[in-house]
């Protein structure tokens, strides 16, 4: 049973273990406008999460949420404080338990999603995936920072990026000539 299609909103609840025994995929969009933790990590929250989720009930009798989430966001280099593209994707593999005792009981490649009676909020499961694929620190791959000096007209002295950008700042603006 297949609800909705890719040009939808994905809905943020969802009772999992009903749809689990009832079988349901859904499938959807997430603005990352709807993730305030993972946009306050980006450069700006103006990306779309593309989400495909199965419910089913697994070995067991255990209700799984499996599927997939991506989307393309924009983050702050911390090289040249510039904003550049970073894709996140994650596979989701949860079961559904009622508390850490019954996480701890599961098979490994299983993750527990702890979750009461009744409907749960399926962004904030989705968003704390993909801020868990969020690297610390991201940077350009090109030497961005080299680039912007010669931009500047400034004589590159060290070619060797710089690692803290509080540290660059005062570099960039520097002392009066
Ligand atoms: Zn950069």
């Amino acid at each position: 049973m297949l609800k909705g299609n890719s040009k939808d909103i994905l809905p943020r609840m969802a009772d999992p273990r009903k749809f689990a025994q009832q079988g349901i995929s859904i499938e959807g969009l997430i603005a990352v406008a709807e993730l305030p933790r993972l946009a306050s990590a980006l450069a700006d929250d103006a990306a779309e999460v593309m989400a495909e989720l199965e419910f089913s009930v697994a070995e067991e009798g255990r209700k799984v949420l499996r599927g997939r989430a991506k989307v393309q966001v924009q983050v702050v280099c911390q090289r040249c404080l510039d904003s550049m593209p970073l894709d996140l994707q994650v596979e989701l593999n949860l079961a559904v338990v009622w508390d850490e005792d019954q996480a701890v009981t599961l098979p490994k490649y299983l993750d527990p999603w702890i979750h009461g009676e009744g409907p749960a909020d399926l962004y904030s499961t989705i968003e704390e995936e993909l801020l868990l694929d969020l690297p610390m620190v991201s940077y350009h791959e090109d030497e961005c920072v080299a680039r912007e000096r010669f931009q500047s007209g400034e004589i590159v002295e060290s070619p060797e990026p710089v690692d803290n950008p509080f540290q660059m700042l005062k570099q960039l603006k520097g002392t009066p000539k």
